[in-house]
């Protein structure tokens, strides 16, 4: 195992999107070192062909590096986008004349006064009225529709700036019945699942329902995987004003949830988005679903390699928000500056992590399972008391399912949990976890060897050091599911048998 594996890395977890700017195996090392436990890669950009050499490189340097890499494949779902547009993309200013042309063959072109630019939805002309507006680029350039016929949607320009191929449009004055699971979704979906994808996105969910069909198509593709697999983790994007309303019933159906901050602040007002974040951080928290907060968190770092200090404050927000991972989209995709922009992030994070230790803990148990009197929920809460009490330095759980080790992140440890598995797909799973280091071997015969190579792996990879105390949860036999029921206090390099 490479000296590398998260040593000192702080608790929360750091997603990369992979593109053009990051792809190489070269790269995806480099990443790696800075810091990022999951790669993202979107289906909405790039072909199957380029993104299985993108999961290739990843599991090659997954291999040569010895600790778990977890990717997550985005679903497009049912987001409108520009076509094709010439090189850089055409710069439209405030006043000009902007057409969304249905029959547009080719790439977008200017003619007469009028850009005409292809998109991906077909029946636009058909659902928006005029006056409705219309967003481009995470809403970063605005336009306002004039005139709409089925073939041929007018906008004027409010708020100019650059549309390149593919940017999203979104429309949230209008309503569209689109499916959150389209043809393109359930080809994509399959794909992850036979390339060996651990998480999934869903983009667009508007309710349980919608989870619950994913859910269903995953199984239903893991049959036909060779050998058979699990259904991968669902990571529902909440980024609609449905989603914000059902969100309590997607919680329950969902493995994760991912604060789509790009599509959410222009569907919903931008000045929701904080309220918002902090508002479903906690809820996802009361019910153990691990969270991503995503979107322009160090977007200047697509062109510079510094992040303004309000991107700074951004990710130590959301870090101090107890979020089990941040993510970066543009700036490792496309970006000038993919590992600098992983390092600041984890620097922000240590950073805030630093200062957030010598403050009393700001740790709250997941209410809602507690209330389950469920034994694992009940043990894992009584290992964030000791350490508290004991001012322990590490804890560790053998974790066969990986559910032990969410319910110790879940309360919020402010040291790390050391969760070993024998099962590959869960050690990536785990990659998740906020403050869970993942580690895939061969499993222990007794809780006295469980405790003897805690002992050495913890000093192996300088997690402790002899005289530093580790909480273990384990059961007997050791790693069966519905046995956990014992936590032992470790003094690291000490006795070993109990
Ligand atoms: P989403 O709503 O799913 O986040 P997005 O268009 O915002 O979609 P991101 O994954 O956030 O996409 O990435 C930001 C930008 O990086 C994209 O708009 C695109 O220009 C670029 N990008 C991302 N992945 C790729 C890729 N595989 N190939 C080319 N460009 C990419
Ligand atoms: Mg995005
Ligand atoms: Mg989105």
């Amino acid at each position: 195992m490479s000296g590398l594996h998260q040593r000192n890395r702080p608790l929360a977890k750091i997603v990369s999107t992979l593109g053009p700017a990051s792809s190489s195996p070269a790269m995806i090392k480099r990443l790696l070192e800075a810091g990022v436990s999951i790669f993202r890669v979107n289906f909405s950009h790039g072909s199957f062909e380029d993104h299985g050499k993108t999961v290739a490189n990843i599991r090659q340097i997954e291999a040569s590096v010895g600790y778990p890499v977890a990717i997550l494949g985005d679903l497009p779902g049912p987001k409108i986008r520009v076509g094709e547009v010439p090189d850089a993309g055409f710069t439209v200013a405030t006043g000009d004349l902007v057409c969304f042309d249905r029959d547009h063959d080719g790439p977008a072109a200017k003619k007469n006064e009028a850009y005409v630019f292809p998109t991906t939805y077909t029946p636009l002309g058909e659902d928006v009225d005029v006056g409705h507006r219309l967003l481009v680029a995470d809403g970063l350039i605005r336009l306002l529709i004039i005139e709409t016929s089925p073939e041929r949607v007018t906008c004027r320009v409010t708020a100019g700036g650059v549309i390149s191929s593919h940017k999203g449009i979104n429309l949230p004055d209008t309503d569209l019945s689109v499916d959150s699971l389209g043809d393109r979704d359930r080809q994509c979906a399959a794909w992850a699942m036979h390339n060996g994808l651990d998480f999934v996105g869903m983009s667009f969910v508007r309710n349980a329902d919608d989870v619950n069909r994913l859910r269903q198509l995953l199984k239903e593709e893991g049959q036909r995987c060779e050998p058979a697999r699990e259904a991968m983790s669902i990571v529902s994007k909440i980024e609609t004003k449905q989603a914000v309303e059902h969100f309590d019933e997607i919680l329950v159906a969902t493995d994760a949830v991912m604060i789509a901050r790009g599509d959410l602040g222009v569907e919903l007002d931008c000045r929701q988005v904080p309220v918002l974040q902090r508002q479903f951080l906690e809820l996802a928290h009361g019910q153990g679903r691990p969270c991503i907060v995503a979107t322009q968190m160090l977007e200047s770092m697509i062109e510079h390699p510094t992040p303004t200090r309000a991107e700074a404050s951004d990710v130590a927000s959301a870090i101090g928000q107890l979020t089990d991972a941040v993510m970066l989209s543009g700036e490792t995709a496309v970006g000038k500056y993919p590992a600098l922009a992983v390092e600041q992030m984890r620097r922000i994070t240590e950073t805030m992590e630093a200062f957030m230790a010598t403050r009393p803990s700001q740790a709250s148990p997941p209410r809602q399972l507690l209330e389950r009197k469920d034994t694992l929920v009940g043990l894992a809460h009584g290992v964030f008391t000791i350490v508290e009490d004991i001012h322990a330095d590490l804890v560790a759980v053998w974790s066969e399912s990986g559910i032990s080790a969410q319910s110790l992140s879940q309360n919020d440890l402010s040291v790390p949990i050391i969760a070993m598995t024998s099962q590959e797909h869960v050690s990536r799973k785990m990659c998740l976890f906020r403050g869970v280091i993942p580690i895939c071997c061969a499993q222990p015969e007794s809780v006295d060897d469980l405790v003897a190579m805690v002992d050495s792996i913890a000093q192996e990879h300088g997690w402790a050091i002899a005289g530093d105390r580790c909480v273990i949860m384990t059961g007997k036999p050791v790693g069966r599911s519905g046995k956990t029921n014992r936590l032992i206090v470790h003094t690291v390099g000490g006795d070993v048998t109990f």
